[in-house]
């Protein structure tokens, strides 16, 4: 079995004393269940002081995004040792929002994940289609490409230490969520992709949904085999909302 985990992306919000008191708020109302795993992924700025505050609890702590390049001559980037230094074991790669907005290819993806797990970080590969690929029925064709493009280059063995996080972009920061059968027909596309190569992999690896997920839609999402927990953007940004979620996990055992 596999277990869940409950991953809050809270993007570029907050401040030293909000986000201070959302960490606080998780920290205090943080599930007992052993296989539901919480994490959140605060902005860089944030991140040591959250390291301090979970320190001894269950929360886990991640960062959004990290440079491919080793430390160096690399003017506003953070390299992987770094984001280990503070105190992150994951780290989201690949995020609709920096592959649209800030032009990140699935090669600089890839290399990101590699950047990421050689400095002993578990990389959280975002993967999901737009709205207008949806209606072409290329859903499945873009998801493997982008999976593809990361086991190309980092093989196959190393999804055994990553999450993948499937993310239609339609559905994130829109209300609009994929059904519970819309996702599990995807994610069973993307174990069946890993299966492809290593059952075992297959097995083992958590595959999230992420796109509006609140604490009223989590337990039909969670309820899928195939579903493994969420990557929460906005719902995360709420101790109360992002507990919920996690809630329907601990519901589900
Ligand atoms: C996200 O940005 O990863 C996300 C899933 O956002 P939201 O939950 O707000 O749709």
């Amino acid at each position: 079995m596999r277990d869940f985990l409950i991953a809050g992306n809270w993007k570029m919000n907050g401040s030293t004393a909000s986000n201070a008191e959302l960490t606080s708020g998780i920290v205090d109302g943080l599930p007992t269940a052993a296989n539901v795993i919480l994490l959140i992924c605060p902005p860089f700025p944030y991140l040591a002081a959250a390291a301090g505050q979970i320190a001894g609890s269950r929360l886990r702590l991640g960062a959004q995004n990290v440079s491919e390049q080793a430390p160096g001559a690399l003017t506003g980037e953070t390299a992987a040792v770094m984001l280990k230094d503070v105190g992150c074991e994951y780290v989201i790669v690949g995020h609709s929002e920096r592959r649209a907005i800030m032009g990140e290819s699935s090669a600089t993806v890839a290399a990101k994940f590699c950047a990421a797990q050689a400095a002993g970080l578990i990389p959280i590969l975002c993967v999901g289609e737009t709205l207008v690929e949806r209606e072409a029925e290329q859903t499945k064709e873009i998801v493997s490409a982008q999976l593809a493009a990361v086991i190309d280059a980092a093989g196959i063995d190393a999804l055994a230490n990553a999450v993948i996080a499937y993310e239609p972009v339609w559905a994130i920061g829109t209300g609009l969520t994929a059904t519970p059968e819309q996702a599990q027909d995807v994610h069973k596309h993307i174990r069946a992709d890993v299966a492809a190569q290593n059952e075992a992999v297959a097995a083992g690896v958590q595959i999230l949904y992420g796109g509006s997920v609140k604490g009223d839609n989590a337990a039909g999402l969670l309820s899928m085999p195939d579903i493994d927990g969420g990557l929460i953007g906005g719902a995360s940004l709420d101790a109360a909302g992002f507990l919920a979620i996690a809630e329907a996990a601990v519901d589900l055992n």
